[in-house]
Parts: structure tokens; sequence; C-alpha cells
């Protein structure tokens, strides 16, 4: 048994290329997927059901941006680990997304071992 096991990661993130990288990776761990296009989609998926265990969130979505998801679902469910995934690797995005309420940040483009990492940490 791994720590990946019967985990549901849920994934935020409006291209599906990259959503298809992170669930390709994932897969390899055993963890399901759940996939979302829109900021707002994340914040109903995790007040329609309560077995997500980890969030992966983009910060440039449409209808609701990643920030303002992640601070919507920060205010009601605190414990929920949410690591931000983002295109820009700058020094400001990093500490907009843990102000938040982010708990990580991974800079695109993903590195896989280093991606595993990260979500096994929040684990
Ligand atoms: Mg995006």
């Amino acid at each position: 048994m791994n720590a990946w096991e019967n985990k549901k990661i849920l994934i935020a993130e409006d291209e599906y290329s990259n959503y298809y990288l992170l669930k390709k990776i994932i897969d390899l761990k055993g963890a399901e997927t759940l996939w979302v296009t829109t900021g707002q989609d994340a914040v109903n998926t995790m007040d329609e059901r309560q077995d997500i265990d980890i969030i992966l969130m983009d910060l440039k979505l449409p209808v609701m941006n990643g920030l303002d998801a992640t601070r919507k679902i920060k205010e009601k469910y605190p414990k929920i680990p949410i690591i931000a995934v983002t295109a820009y690797a700058m020094k400001t995005d990093r500490s907009m997304a843990l102000s938040a309420g982010c708990d990580d940040y991974i800079a695109k483009p993903l590195k896989k071992a280093q991606l595993l990492e990260k979500i096994e940490s929040w684990m």
C-alpha cells in the first residue's frame, strides 16, 4: 500500500494538454484524478463531494481564476492542500499564490520527479 492509493486529486486546468500531462504522471502512482476547467467548477466540486485529498490549481483559469478559487475553497476547507500550478515562474506569482492560501507552488514546464515529490509531500 503506497501513499497514492485511493487518493483523489482534483486538477483545475483549462488546457487539455496540461491536464493530460498531469494525469499521465499521476496515473503512474495509482491515484485518481478529477478534471475541472474553471475556478468556479473547482469550488463547486469541493462543495459537491467530500473526498478530494489534494488540489492542483492552475492560476490562470476562466470564469474564476485560481487565486479566487483558492480563497473560496480555503475558507471552507482549510485543511485540503492546494498546490498552485502556473506557467509563470515569477516570484510575484509565487507570493500571490501563497497569500491566496495555496500551500505550495510548482512552475510549468512540469518536471515529473519534482511534481510527484511535491504532491507526495502533501499526502
Ligand atoms: Mg490556464
